[in-house]
């Protein structure tokens, strides 16, 4: 598995109408190619956190209910993941569904599924 990126660099841009085509590790560039952007193409970026929630089972399952089951609540997704072998992971989105008084959603599950990835602290 790669180390993680915390940019949407670290992925190729789509081609064209949607990004650039920059390969990895290259800026996203405009005006035809002649100047540096100094952000993504929308496209890059969401290819970005496609990858980041691929490189994380768990975030997938979740982001796959949510895309096609219509999992809206993180307490949904909770159970989810634990009905499916991932324990750990179940327990760590009760947790912050309780710290957030219940407010939490199953996209943001996601999203804190694929943040702490490797962040053992
Ligand atoms: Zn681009």
């Amino acid at each position: 598995m790669p180390a993680p990126e915390n940019s949407p660099r670290s992925v190729d841009c789509p081609p064209s109408p949607l990004g650039c085509a920059a390969s990895a590790g290259e800026p996203c560039l405009s005006h035809g190619g002649t100047r540096e952007r100094h952000n993504f193409h929308r496209a890059r970026t969401a290819a970005w956190e496609a990858a980041r929630i691929a490189a994380v089972p768990a975030a997938q399952l979740v982001a796959d209910a949510a895309a096609r089951k219509g999992v809206r609540h993180a307490k949904h997704a909770a159970e989810m993941l634990a009905a499916n072998g991932f324990t750990a992971e179940a327990e760590r989105i009760r947790r912050a569904v309780s710290d957030r008084n219940g407010l939490m959603s199953a996209k943001q599950a996601v999203a804190l599924l694929v943040d702490e990835d490797g962040d053992h602290g």
